[in-house]
């Protein structure tokens, strides 16, 4: 079988000043499996902004052609207008270039439909069960076996059940700084099925797929090696899968990274569900370097986390973790969604109050972007679109608020971001001297000019 010429690409996901150096390891991972497989693959890495990359075009016009495109396309922050951009470059590639271009990754299944219908995708690497379900415009039933850009779609495809070590990765591929914080993955998919996520669009047959953590820790260590790395992020999105399996996990990670001589050399990021872990677990992660640990929040209103998302947290548990987080030098970052469709001003009322307590700063987004992203293939967006409050077209999904109240402050909010702070951010870049500053105080504003806003429509709403 001639294999055919890959260029792995992965795309600018986010545009703002922030993120600058991050590595996309899954990336590197892909890049390390095909050449390990036998493909002539280049990887081309725009995700990365700590050297300027070349264009998707530029790099299929210079040099030996290419056959196939790999476009690794993971974080569903991605899906809208800036992933549309991306389809057009996808596009163009494919009748500029005749590249067949496969899509890879969580938001690659999930705004499959957007992508093909687009012309920006000829495959995509899914689970079985979604690749039948695709609207036909993609080829993936119908390619025969020995068809060479089948065996790369199921190469990728085992790809996602193992860990692949990328020792075999040299200097075209590692031109990195080493102030860089590089992702590895040592898990793949999450036990958790929240209504809005599109995470384990990807996995084969579903569930929660452990990888190696050592090996993953060999990998940590070529990079500290080869790059001087000393921060890592792991892309899983659920790190302990269960309780006893974060407990096991964490003492590997501890024993591998004092194994490999880099306690005190390194430090991690972890996304983790609170429900794995537990006092034992945290102390552990800590004490092998992990420094933050990003948790999924979402909300303290208890319907609102089991009905409307389907997310089983347990509040009080969430704030043991906190406070033996807290106690063990671990920072807990909180993602949170304080708008959505069926959001009333009583409702603000009481999420407000509780995220006050938790402690507002340890949740990074302003609260007017702190809002349901609702992306395709997902179970809450079947159930906006039933209740008449989906705005849809490709590349674009938002909700309307049903309730007025709620649905005018939110217009007030969105108002008061554009004018205050949306010109502020979008010229702060992460190296400025005080950036982070400047983005705490307009928190701040904002976290001030909502409350008072609650508080005194409540009271209108009330006594008139
Ligand atoms: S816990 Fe996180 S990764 Fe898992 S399903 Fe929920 S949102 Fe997705």
């Amino acid at each position: 079988m001639t294999y055919p010429r890959v260029l792995v690409w992965t795309p600018t996901l986010y545009e703002l000043g922030f993120k600058q150096h991050h590595i996309d390891g899954e990336a590197l991972a892909v890049q390390a499996s095909l050449q390990a497989a036998g493909y002539d693959s280049v990887l081309l890495d725009a995700y990365y902004r700590g050297r300027p990359a070349a264009s998707l075009a530029a790099a299929l016009a210079d040099g030996e052609p290419f056959d196939v495109v790999v476009a690794h396309l993971f974080t569903s922050d991605t899906y809208g207008p800036r992933l549309r951009a991306i389809a057009d470059e996808l596009r163009d590639a494919r009748r500029g270039h005749g590249v067949t271009v496969i899509g890879f990754g969580p938001l690659a299944v999930s705004a499959a439909d957007d992508l093909a219908a687009h012309g920006a995708v000829d495959e995509i690497v899914a689970a079985a069960a979604y690749a039948t379900a695709l609207p036909g415009q993609l080829s993936v039933a119908r390619r025969r076996s020995d068809d060479p850009v089948q065996a790369l779609v199921d190469h990728l495809g085992r790809h996602l059940a193992v860990h692949t070590p990328l020792d075999n990765l040299g200097e075209a591929d590692l031109g990195y700084r080493p102030d860089a914080v590089v992702s590895v993955t040592a898990s793949r998919g999450c036990r958790s099925r929240c209504k809005f996520c599109a995470y384990n669009a990807d996995l084969p047959g579903g569930g929660w797929v452990d990888l190696p953590i050592r090996a993953a820790v060999a990998d940590i260590a070529f990079l500290h090696q080869r790059l001087g790395a000393t921060a890592f992020a792991f892309t899983d999105s659920d790190f302990g899968g269960t309780q006893p399996d974060c407990t096991r996990r964490a003492a590997e990670l501890r024993a591998a990274v004092r194994d490999a001589g880099l306690s005190g050399a390194v430090t991690f990021a972890i996304s983790v569900r609170p429900e794995t872990l537990t006092a034992a677990s945290i102390e552990m992660l800590a004490e092998a370097g992990v420094r933050t640990m990003l948790i999924g929040v979402e909300s303290f209103n208890p319907d609102t986390l089991h009905r409307l998302y389907g997310k089983r947290q347990d509040l009080a548990h969430l704030q043991h973790v906190v406070a033996v987080a807290d106690a063990a030098g671990v920072t807990v970052v909180g993602s949170y969604i304080l708008w959505h469709p069926w959001q009333t001003l009583p409702g603000l009322a009481a999420e407000i109050a509780a995220l006050d307590e938790f402690g507002r700063y340890r949740v990074p987004q302003f609260m007017a972007r702190s809002r349901l992203h609702v992306v395709p293939g997902t179970v809450i967006e079947r159930q906006i679109r039933n209740a008449g409050l989906l705005d849809e077209r490709p590349f674009h999904r938002a909700f309307r608020i049903a309730d007025p109240a709620a649905a005018a402050l939110n217009a007030d909010l969105q108002h008061w971001f554009t004018t205050n702070a949306a010109p502020v951010i979008d010229g702060l870049h992460e190296r400025q001297p005080e950036v982070f500053h400047q983005i705490g105080a307009l928190k701040t504003a904002e976290w001030a000019w909502l409350t008072g806003q609650v508080t005194d429509r409540l009271q209108t709403a009330t006594h008139g």
